[in-house]
């Protein structure tokens, strides 16, 4: 028997809990699981299988309870509408599929290549540019706003590092460990979380933009500002090519680790404490090899380094205090100077905007 999905909702959930206003597959409820094993005749540890919270332990570490996951993709719930492009797809896997299926793979963060095709994946509708939203569609290989075929869509050819990078982090998912260069991680959540800051430190903070021009040279890949969607900086918060780029930067960061890692952070002027930036646990791989290669915590920045860093704190737009810099660089004696140059009014009004003058097109 075939039902569609709000009335297999409403027949084996009812309304508790309520699984469509939340992240269905990050649901690991088990009034959910068993709802779902018995309304499909699934066996129930293949239904708890198909979950995200499956992954705990293996891309992810405790995070459940606090509702954060590191590498996963947010769909932005609300109400019964997702707003963010977190539902991706290989539209050649689509039209290969019997009965086409979404991987739970394409939920992550950490993919943004079909390794089967080597091209890049979509997160939105060919047609209408829509997040996809499965369960609205009349079917899974259809859009629910549009009626396009999704298994139609045109797609790109991945990039490389690229390749490298989800291929890597693919071994990784299967075995449950996985290793850079000489350091072997033997809990593959803390080298995903060494992955992910190497992420952040790329696309936001502190000369980042100086470490992306380093990195687009050894990489070919562009070395614009990243754009977010969902207004939030993490590598979560990234459309698929985006991360697409992120995941080729990665793979040249990572390269020879930790000789290529420190070289690079060393020419972008990137500096110990910006390298484990707000990182609550660093792990003891990544604490020695920054410990060693990067300039130390007694380091005393420069002037212009304190107030590049105040800069940083009030971009995020909650003040800025000698505290919050002490955090995030260490001690100094330019903080006082730097807070009074990121909070000072400027000296003189700002200018009027030039009149606009046509330009001659020839
Ligand atoms: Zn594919
Ligand atoms: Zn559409």
């Amino acid at each position: 028997m075939f039902f569609i999905p709000y009335a297999f909702v409403h027949t084996y959930w009812r309304s508790e809990p309520p699984v469509l206003s939340r992240d269905i597959d990050l649901m690991s409820d088990p009034r959910v699981i068993a709802g779902m094993a018995f309304g499909t005749g699934t066996d129930a540890d293949v239904a708890a299988s198909t979950s995200l919270g499956s992954l705990d332990g293996l891309l992810f570490s405790d995070c459940g309870s606090r509702g954060i996951y590191p590498w996963v993709l947010p769909v932005g719930v609300r109400n019964r509408d997702r707003k963010l492009p977190g539902q991706q797809y290989c539209p050649h896997c689509l039209a290969a599929d019997e009965r086409p299926y979404l991987r739970k793979r394409w939920r992550l963060a950490v993919a943004s290549v079909c390794l089967e095709h080597q091209r890049m994946l979509l997160d939105r509708c060919n047609g209408c540019a829509s997040p996809l939203m499965p369960f609205r569609s009349r079917a899974l290989h259809v859009c629910w706003a549009c009626n396009t075929d999704l298994r139609e869509a045109a797609t790109e050819p991945a990039h490389p590092h690229a390749v490298r990078f989800n291929q890597m982090a693919q071994d990784a998912l299967r075995s449950g460990w996985g290793s850079l260069g000489p350091s072997t991680f033997h809990y593959s959540p803390v080298m995903f979380s060494v992955l992910r800051q190497l992420g952040r430190t790329i696309i936001s903070g502190p000369r980042s933009q100086a470490l992306r021009t380093v990195l687009s040279g050894l990489s070919n890949v562009s070395d614009r500002p990243f754009v977010f969607v969902g207004g939030r900086g993490e590598v979560e918060f990234l459309s698929a090519d985006e991360r697409h780029r992120m995941h080729a930067m990665i793979t040249a960061l990572v390269d020879d680790w930790p000789h290529t890692y420190l070289a690079c952070m060393s020419a972008a002027g990137m500096w110990h404490s910006w390298a484990l930036r707000d990182m609550p646990n660093v792990p003891h791989a990544l604490r020695t090899v920054v410990d060693a290669g990067l300039r130390p915590r007694t380091y005393s920045p420069p002037v212009e380094e304190v107030v590049e860093a105040a800069r940083y704190i009030a971009r995020r737009g909650n003040g800025v205090s000698g505290r919050q810099l002490r955090r995030l660089i260490g001690d100094s004696i330019h903080h006082r100077e730097a807070v009074a140059r990121v909070l000072a009014p400027p000296l003189v009004p700002a200018l009027e905007p030039a009149e606009a003058v046509p330009l001659s097109q020839d």
